[in-house]
């Protein structure tokens, strides 16, 4: 479904991503731990296209999208769900929904029908439609954001960092949300400071550090890691 194939991404003279090489397969829920700075951000700002890569190539669904505008790559399957929401505080959720929904604008019974699944995913995103998206508490903006990243109907959904900033039950709702959103087909690429509740649901995932993979492999190779469990699970 998405491939790297040496990614390098610069900021002036600082090089972010220094030859990331990955890839997300068909129906996979991947999760990229890694500490603050490590390049995940950066990373899946290259991939959606809202950074120029400095080298490298990066495929979705076979086909080629390095420097594809972002437009294009929405349109070929890939959504971005942005670290820290990106929502139109002083707009109503129902308009966050629909905004996503954009590049499928000429299908007004689909965004229609999609919104409602949508809503009976969270219904009390239904009961708030028409509250400004900045007066909902920090989980349910963060399935505001969710709910209009999937009104674009991604194949494949990055989701930056979904649980930051959130209260432990709420963590686990989030979660298992986007387990659920996985289950029902769409492939996830998660990126995670909570890494042992996102091992949980992940299938496989790789460990980033100074913009270089330096670990990868299968939930149970990275809860059993030495090195992951010191630096990210604790113990
Ligand atoms: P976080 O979870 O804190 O966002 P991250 O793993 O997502 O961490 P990035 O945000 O991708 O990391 O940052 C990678 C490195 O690039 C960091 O050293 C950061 O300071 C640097 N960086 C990020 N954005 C810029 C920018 N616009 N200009 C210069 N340096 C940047």
């Amino acid at each position: 479904m998405l491939q790297l194939d040496r990614v390098m991404l610069n900021y002036g003279s600082f090089r972010a991503l220094d030859g990331i090489s990955l890839n997300v397969r068909d129906g996979e829920l991947v999760v990229m731990l890694g500490a603050n700075g490590a390049g995940k951000s950066s990373m899946f700002l290259a991939i959606s296209g809202l950074r120029k890569l400095s080298g490298g190539s990066i495929k979705l669904a076979g086909g080629e999208i390095t420097g594809a505008s972002p437009a294009t790559i929405v349109s070929r399957g890939l959504v971005h769900c942005p670290e820290g929401r990106k929502l139109f505080a002083h707009m109503s959720v129902a308009k966050n929904l629909m905004l996503g929904g954009y590049v499928h604008r000429g299908d007004k019974a689909g965004l229609k029908e999609r919104l409602e699944q949508i809503y009976d995913m969270f219904p009390i995103l239904r009961e708030k439609r028409d509250n400004n998206a900045g007066s909902l508490s920090g989980g349910q903006q963060q399935m505001v954001a969710i709910g209009r990243a999937l009104m674009g109907r991604p194949k494949l959904l990055l989701l930056d960092e979904p649980s930051l900033g959130l209260a432990p039950l709420v963590v686990r709702q989030v979660l298992d949300t986007i387990k659920a959103i996985n289950a029902s087909g769409t492939t996830v690429l998660l990126a995670e400071q909570n890494a042992y509740a996102a091992l949980q649901i992940a299938d496989r995932g790789y460990v980033i550090e100074s913009g270089r993979v330096v670990l990868e492999g299968s939930r149970q190779e990275l809860l059993n890691n030495d090195t992951v469990r010191r630096a990210y699970i604790g113990g």
